[in-house]
């Protein structure tokens, strides 16, 4: 069985004086059943990473080379030196924002696995996409091209992030989130095999909070969500943490 994920995106906030919302969070954590994931900025994974007992500590980005010439970016050993376990790859916003591909977000999923880091991969289509009924299209793509050739429940989640719904407050309905998931689980089970497919978590993400976790949730096949603007403070994530325990 699946044990569900709450992770939260950071992005570029957060300074060192908010430690006291990690530490919140780390508390919340210790005793609720699922894997709590903050995917906070860089320069705040070194202490959250020795300060939180209960949650894991994760990046948003890292470089498809294991070193080299390339001015202010990070790579996956780094990450995981500085004590990351998980690092996001593939957002929206880095694809949209760096015209980061596909085939780039396999590249940094690999790296991620080689540093033994469990790679989180976004993948999910723009308004014009589902507006022409190509959704499952782009998914499909995004799935073959993006995932690493060998891939395992513990290496891997995917999280579905309707690119529309980050951050603007607006949520596919039950109905759509339904039939994307499914549809994952049905690529990943045909792609790697039943066992392998049924392991690896698939998280819902875009304007998830307090009120909308227990109805997404229950979804089949939602595994937990990645939350950006309510997992800022402790006060909106905590919730969405309590409400995605299983029982
Ligand atoms: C995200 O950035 O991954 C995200 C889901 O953001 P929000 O929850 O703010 O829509």
């Amino acid at each position: 069985m699946r044990r569900p994920t709450a992770a939260g995106n950071w992005k570029m906030n957060g300074l060192r004086e908010n430690f006291d919302d990690i530490f919140l969070i780390d508390a919340a954590s210790k005793h609720v059943n699922c894997d709590v994931i903050l995917c906070v900025p860089d320069t705040l994974i070194k202490e959250m990473s020795e300060r939180t007992n209960n949650i894991f500590t994760g990046s948003q980005n890292c470089h498809i080379n294991k070193s080299g010439a390339f001015t202010g970016d990070i790579s996956a050993e780094m990450i995981k030196d500085a004590g990351a376990t998980h690092v996001i790859v593939g957002h929206s916003e880095r694809r949209v924002n760096y015209n980061e591909n596909n085939h780039q977000i396999r590249e940094k999923a690999n790296i991620a696995l080689e540093n033994k880091l469990k790679a989180i991969v976004c993948i999910g289509e723009t308004l014009t996409e589902r507006k022409t009924g190509v959704t499952l299209d782009i998914v499909k793509r995004q799935l073959v091209d993006s995932l690493p050739l060998e891939i395992s429940g513990e290496t891997i989640i995917v999280a579905y992030e309707p690119v529309w719904a980050i951050g603007t407050g607006l949520t596919p309905s039950i109905e759509q989130i339904k039939e994307v998931h499914d549809f994952i689980r049905i690529e990943l089970e045909n792609n790697f095999g039943a066992k392998i497919g049924q392991s690896i978590n698939i998280l819902y993400g875009g304007s998830m909070n307090a009120k909308n976790v227990d109805e997404i949730s229950a979804i089949k096949n939602v595994d937990g969500g990645l939350v950006g603007g309510a997992s800022l403070k402790a006060d909106s994530f905590i919730p969405i943490i309590n409400a995605l325990s299983l029982d």
